[in-house]
Protein backbone atom coordinates (compact mmCIF):
# COMPACT_ATOMS: atom_id res chain seq x y z
CA UNK A 1 0.00 0.00 0.00
CA UNK A 2 1.54 3.54 -1.22
CA UNK A 3 2.25 5.71 2.26
CA UNK A 4 2.22 8.96 0.24
CA UNK A 5 -0.71 10.38 -0.92
CA UNK A 6 -1.33 13.64 -2.94
CA UNK A 7 -4.28 15.39 -2.24
CA UNK A 8 -6.31 16.77 -4.89
CA UNK A 9 -7.42 19.82 -2.32
CA UNK A 10 -6.00 22.94 -1.89
CA UNK A 11 -8.01 23.98 0.65
CA UNK A 12 -5.02 23.86 3.64
CA UNK A 13 -7.97 23.38 6.50
CA UNK A 14 -8.94 20.52 5.18
CA UNK A 15 -5.81 18.79 4.26
CA UNK A 16 -4.64 19.60 7.81
CA UNK A 17 -8.01 17.34 8.94
CA UNK A 18 -7.49 14.63 6.32
CA UNK A 19 -3.49 14.60 7.31
CA UNK A 20 -4.62 14.69 11.37
CA UNK A 21 -6.39 11.22 10.59
CA UNK A 22 -4.03 9.60 7.86
CA UNK A 23 -1.19 10.05 9.61
CA UNK A 24 -2.52 7.72 12.49
CA UNK A 25 -2.06 5.18 10.12
CA UNK A 26 1.19 5.34 8.42
CA UNK A 27 0.20 7.71 5.48
CA UNK A 28 1.41 10.94 4.83
CA UNK A 29 -0.21 13.94 2.80
CA UNK A 30 1.50 15.79 0.12
CA UNK A 31 0.31 18.47 -1.76
CA UNK A 32 -0.65 18.77 -5.54
CA UNK A 33 2.70 21.57 -5.68
CA UNK A 34 4.64 18.93 -4.08
CA UNK A 35 3.57 16.08 -6.31
CA UNK A 36 4.47 18.50 -9.58
CA UNK A 37 0.55 18.79 -10.90
CA UNK A 38 0.14 21.60 -13.37
CA UNK A 39 -1.95 24.56 -11.35
CA UNK A 40 -5.17 23.58 -12.44
CA UNK A 41 -8.75 24.04 -11.91
CA UNK A 42 -10.87 21.32 -11.67
CA UNK A 43 -14.65 21.99 -12.42
CA UNK A 44 -16.82 20.56 -9.51
CA UNK A 45 -20.27 20.38 -11.98
CA UNK A 46 -21.21 16.92 -10.58
CA UNK A 47 -24.88 16.89 -8.99
CA UNK A 48 -23.49 15.25 -5.96
CA UNK A 49 -20.52 15.04 -3.61
CA UNK A 50 -19.66 11.51 -4.93
CA UNK A 51 -19.27 13.26 -8.40
CA UNK A 52 -17.42 16.02 -7.55
CA UNK A 53 -15.20 13.74 -5.23
CA UNK A 54 -14.34 11.19 -7.41
CA UNK A 55 -14.21 13.68 -10.58
CA UNK A 56 -11.37 15.82 -8.75
CA UNK A 57 -9.35 12.82 -7.26
CA UNK A 58 -9.02 11.04 -10.88
CA UNK A 59 -8.06 14.12 -12.57
CA UNK A 60 -5.57 15.45 -10.60
CA UNK A 61 -4.41 11.27 -10.62
CA UNK A 62 -4.09 11.46 -13.59
CA UNK A 63 -1.55 14.47 -14.16
CA UNK A 64 0.40 13.01 -11.81
CA UNK A 65 0.29 9.00 -11.85
CA UNK A 66 -0.03 8.50 -7.75
CA UNK A 67 -2.43 7.74 -5.06
CA UNK A 68 -4.58 10.65 -5.08
CA UNK A 69 -7.48 11.66 -2.14
CA UNK A 70 -10.38 14.32 -2.75
CA UNK A 71 -12.32 15.29 -0.44
CA UNK A 72 -15.74 16.88 -1.88
CA UNK A 73 -17.68 18.51 1.29
CA UNK A 74 -20.71 20.71 2.11
CA UNK A 75 -23.64 21.62 4.32
CA UNK A 76 -26.69 20.61 3.82
CA UNK A 77 -29.90 22.15 5.69
CA UNK A 78 -33.34 20.87 5.91
CA UNK A 79 -35.96 24.46 6.43
CA UNK A 80 -33.54 25.36 2.61
CA UNK A 81 -34.40 21.80 1.17
CA UNK A 82 -30.78 20.74 0.95
CA UNK A 83 -29.16 23.62 0.25
CA UNK A 84 -25.87 24.73 -0.16
CA UNK A 85 -24.74 21.30 -0.78
CA UNK A 86 -22.60 20.98 -3.32
CA UNK A 87 -22.65 24.51 -3.42
CA UNK A 88 -21.50 25.35 -0.30
CA UNK A 89 -18.38 26.58 -1.50
CA UNK A 90 -20.00 29.68 -3.71
CA UNK A 91 -23.16 29.85 -2.66
CA UNK A 92 -22.93 33.81 -1.88
CA UNK A 93 -21.12 33.93 -5.97
CA UNK A 94 -17.25 33.56 -5.22
CA UNK A 95 -15.51 30.36 -4.49
CA UNK A 96 -14.48 29.93 -0.97
CA UNK A 97 -15.87 33.49 0.19
CA UNK A 98 -16.42 32.04 3.90
CA UNK A 99 -17.91 35.12 5.46
CA UNK A 100 -20.25 36.14 2.39
CA UNK A 101 -21.96 32.66 2.29
CA UNK A 102 -22.10 32.67 6.00
CA UNK A 103 -23.64 36.16 5.84
CA UNK A 104 -26.24 34.45 2.94
CA UNK A 105 -27.22 31.66 5.34
CA UNK A 106 -28.01 33.96 8.25
CA UNK A 107 -30.27 36.04 6.25
CA UNK A 108 -32.06 32.91 4.94
CA UNK A 109 -32.64 31.60 8.24
CA UNK A 110 -33.04 34.19 10.59
CA UNK A 111 -36.53 33.81 10.98
CA UNK A 112 -36.49 30.18 11.51
CA UNK A 113 -36.68 29.11 14.47
CA UNK A 114 -33.77 26.94 16.83
CA UNK A 115 -35.47 23.38 16.44
CA UNK A 116 -35.86 23.75 12.86
CA UNK A 117 -32.77 24.72 12.23
CA UNK A 118 -31.40 20.78 11.24
CA UNK A 119 -28.37 20.50 9.06
CA UNK A 120 -25.96 18.25 8.34
CA UNK A 121 -22.40 18.53 7.33
CA UNK A 122 -21.91 15.87 4.64
CA UNK A 123 -17.88 14.83 3.67
CA UNK A 124 -17.03 12.13 0.62
CA UNK A 125 -13.62 10.80 0.51
CA UNK A 126 -12.56 9.39 -2.33
CA UNK A 127 -8.91 7.76 -3.22
CA UNK A 128 -7.65 6.74 -6.68
CA UNK A 129 -4.88 4.35 -7.20
CA UNK A 130 -3.16 4.71 -10.58
CA UNK A 131 -4.63 1.56 -11.76
CA UNK A 132 -8.08 3.13 -11.96
CA UNK A 133 -8.96 1.34 -8.93
CA UNK A 134 -11.21 3.93 -6.17
CA UNK A 135 -12.29 4.05 -2.54
CA UNK A 136 -14.70 5.86 -1.53
CA UNK A 137 -15.99 6.78 2.04
CA UNK A 138 -18.98 9.01 3.36
CA UNK A 139 -19.30 10.87 6.44
CA UNK A 140 -21.90 13.18 8.29
CA UNK A 141 -22.17 15.42 11.42
CA UNK A 142 -26.14 16.35 12.54
CA UNK A 143 -26.33 19.44 13.96
CA UNK A 144 -28.01 22.89 14.65
CA UNK A 145 -27.28 26.27 12.73
CA UNK A 146 -27.07 29.61 14.76
CA UNK A 147 -27.55 32.77 13.09
CA UNK A 148 -24.97 34.67 14.64
CA UNK A 149 -21.46 33.56 14.22
CA UNK A 150 -19.36 32.45 16.75
CA UNK A 151 -15.70 31.39 17.44
CA UNK A 152 -12.85 31.44 15.37
CA UNK A 153 -11.50 27.98 14.88
CA UNK A 154 -11.96 25.65 11.41
CA UNK A 155 -13.24 27.27 8.51
CA UNK A 156 -16.18 27.54 6.16
CA UNK A 157 -19.70 27.29 7.85
CA UNK A 158 -17.95 26.10 11.67
CA UNK A 159 -18.98 29.03 13.06
CA UNK A 160 -22.34 29.20 12.71
CA UNK A 161 -22.68 24.97 13.23
CA UNK A 162 -23.30 23.58 16.78
CA UNK A 163 -22.77 19.70 16.65
CA UNK A 164 -25.39 17.50 18.60
CA UNK A 165 -24.77 17.07 21.72
CA UNK A 166 -22.17 20.34 21.84
CA UNK A 167 -23.42 23.84 22.76
CA UNK A 168 -20.59 25.03 20.86
CA UNK A 169 -19.65 25.95 17.42
CA UNK A 170 -17.04 24.03 15.76
CA UNK A 171 -15.72 27.54 15.43
CA UNK A 172 -15.52 27.28 19.18
CA UNK A 173 -14.90 23.60 20.13
CA UNK A 174 -10.77 22.60 20.01
CA UNK A 175 -9.70 21.23 16.66
CA UNK A 176 -9.29 17.82 18.41
CA UNK A 177 -13.05 17.66 19.06
CA UNK A 178 -13.63 19.18 15.59
CA UNK A 179 -11.48 16.32 13.95
CA UNK A 180 -12.78 13.52 16.16
CA UNK A 181 -16.29 13.93 15.50
CA UNK A 182 -16.80 15.94 12.22
CA UNK A 183 -18.27 14.65 8.90
CA UNK A 184 -14.90 14.51 7.54
CA UNK A 185 -13.80 12.31 10.35
CA UNK A 186 -16.23 10.05 9.67
CA UNK A 187 -15.53 9.58 6.09
CA UNK A 188 -11.97 9.18 6.88
CA UNK A 189 -13.11 6.44 9.58
CA UNK A 190 -15.25 4.55 6.93
CA UNK A 191 -11.93 5.25 4.24
CA UNK A 192 -9.35 3.28 7.04
CA UNK A 193 -12.37 0.65 7.57
CA UNK A 194 -12.38 -0.38 3.79
CA UNK A 195 -9.12 -0.08 3.33
CA UNK A 196 -8.02 -2.35 6.32
CA UNK A 197 -10.36 -4.67 5.00
CA UNK A 198 -8.63 -4.44 1.29
CA UNK A 199 -5.45 -4.32 1.94
CA UNK A 200 -4.60 -5.55 5.28
CA UNK A 201 -2.61 -2.64 6.71
CA UNK A 202 -2.12 -2.33 10.36
CA UNK A 203 -1.88 0.21 12.45
P1 LIG B 1 -15.47 21.93 -1.71
O1 LIG B 1 -14.07 22.40 -1.48
O2 LIG B 1 -15.97 22.13 -3.08
O3 LIG B 1 -15.66 20.52 -1.21
O4 LIG B 1 -16.39 22.88 -0.83
C1 LIG B 1 -16.51 22.68 0.51
C2 LIG B 1 -17.27 23.86 1.12
O5 LIG B 1 -18.19 23.32 2.07
C3 LIG B 1 -16.33 24.76 1.91
O6 LIG B 1 -15.92 25.87 1.17
C4 LIG B 1 -17.20 25.17 3.09
O7 LIG B 1 -18.02 26.25 2.70
C5 LIG B 1 -18.07 23.96 3.31
N1 LIG B 1 -17.43 23.02 4.25
C6 LIG B 1 -16.95 21.78 3.99
N2 LIG B 1 -16.40 21.21 5.08
C7 LIG B 1 -16.53 22.13 6.05
C8 LIG B 1 -16.13 22.13 7.42
O8 LIG B 1 -15.51 21.21 7.95
N3 LIG B 1 -16.45 23.24 8.10
C9 LIG B 1 -17.10 24.30 7.56
N4 LIG B 1 -17.47 24.37 6.28
C10 LIG B 1 -17.19 23.28 5.54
Amino acid sequence: MEKIIVAATKNRHKIREIEAITSEFGMSIISRDEAGVPDIEVVEDGETFEENSYKKAYEIMKLCGRVTIADDSGLVVDCLDGAPGVYSARFAGIDGDDDANNRKLTELIKDVPYEERTARFVSVITMVFPDGDTVVARGEVEGHLLTEARGREGFGYDPLFVPAGYDRTFGELDPGIKNSISHRANALKELRRKLLNREGIKR
